[in-house]
């Protein structure tokens, strides 16, 4: 393709300063990206009361994909405010929320990890339906399951799986406590691997699923759950790889992306200046990656990995780098 639009959005805290980093990395690709900036977030409310405008829903949807940084959600109820990167997840249908954790040159990251954590991304708790009764005395929250979601990521989480080398699907779900919903989740998306012959299916109860993680990572490929627990679950495997400053997402539906780190805004070290970007760039080769752009997304990957090998690495990896330090480093080694 001869041009593509990518939309950036910064958001909130520490967003902007990885998606500036990651522009600096994206522009030394040399690939022919056109940059659509929008707002979105809790800063944004603050200051005109939405916290995604009909122009950033725009803006998403009229370019080829997004970038986003990270969005700030209040732990307390805030009438008329909405989370924003939920927000468009639900809005674009952006069903499957896509989290690879493998193995980088950066302390702790435990060698032989490559595996995909494919969480459902549009139901589950995340329908935000919550209410008080008795005065606040009990808190209750729906959850939703439905038979056409479950089925979706089941195909895509088992197609990914049947483009991997080791083919191999679990299926992590809670269904011997929540035989109705996580039982739902699981039949159906256990009847749609049953589709793929080349892929191993298993199932895993969720909890058994995170012990095994963190004693053998490394027997896991693709990993497929419902929202919720692979929420939990996608920073439990970014942890296991070396921390949120490097793991990536993608949020993707059948007509538009957007790729953010898993990371939220880090409001303890926002402004500062020592964000690390990597977990942007990476999300930005993912991407590219997306786009079809094969050569230069394992470009990009290889360049990232090349500095945080070689340094200048930022603090949270023991460096004294800044973000932008950072991201000059991964543009000179593309
Ligand atoms: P967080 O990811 O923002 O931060 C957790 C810890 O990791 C902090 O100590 C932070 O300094 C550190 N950290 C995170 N990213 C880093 C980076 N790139 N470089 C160096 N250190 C980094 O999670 P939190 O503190 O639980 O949440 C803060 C806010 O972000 C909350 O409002 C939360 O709702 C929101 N959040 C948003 C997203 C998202 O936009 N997808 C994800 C998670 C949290
Ligand atoms: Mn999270």
């Amino acid at each position: 393709k001869n041009n593509y639009k990518i939309c950036l959005i910064e958001g909130d805290g520490i967003g902007h300063e990885v998606i500036p980093a990651a522009r600096i990395a994206l522009e030394a690709t040399g690939l022919p990206l056109e940059f659509v900036e929008a707002r979105a977030g809790y800063e944004l409310f603050e200051e005109v009361g939405t916290s995604v405008p009909d122009a950033t829903v725009e803006a998403v949807t009229h370019t080829d994909a997004t970038l986003f940084g990270a969005a700030t959600s209040p732990t307390q109820k805030i009438p008329g405010f909405f989370g924003a990167i939920r927000y468009l997840r639900r809005k674009l249908d952006l069903f499957a929320n896509v989290r690879p954790a493998r193995h980088h040159p950066v302390p702790g990251s435990r060698e032989g990890v490559d595996l995909v954590v494919v969480r459902e991304n549009t139901e589950g708790l995340y329908v935000e339906q919550e209410r008080t009764y008795l005065g606040g005395e009990i808190a209750i929250a729906d959850t939703v399951i439905t038979r056409r979601a479950s089925a979706r990521i089941g195909e895509y989480a088992a197609r990914l799986a049947a483009s991997r080398p080791r083919k191999s699907l679990h299926i992590a779900h809670k269904a011997n406590v929540l035989p109705v919903t996580q039982g739902l989740f699981l039949s159906t998306a256990r009847a749609e691997a049953a589709k793929h012959p080349e892929v191993t299916t298993q199932d895993i109860i969720i909890d058994n699923c995170a012990m095994q993680l963190v004693r053998a990572p490394e027997r896991f490929d693709v990993i497929v759950t419902t929202n919720l627990f692979g929420d939990i679950l996608s920073d439990l495997t970014a942890g296991l790889v070396g921390g949120l400053g490097i793991a990536a997402s993608g949020n993707i539906g059948l007509e538009h992306a957007v790729f953010e780190p898993v990371h939220g805004s880090a409001p303890d070290i926002a402004g500062k200046g020592i964000a690390n970007p990597a977990a942007t760039i990476f999300s930005a080769a993912m991407m590219l990656e997306h786009l079809g752009e094969h050569a230069a997304a394992a470009r990009l990957e290889r360049a990232v990995d090349k500095v945080l090998a070689e340094g200048p690495r930022t603090p949270d990896l023991g460096g004294r780098a800044t973000t932008r330090e950072f991201a000059e480093a991964v543009a000179r080694a593309f």
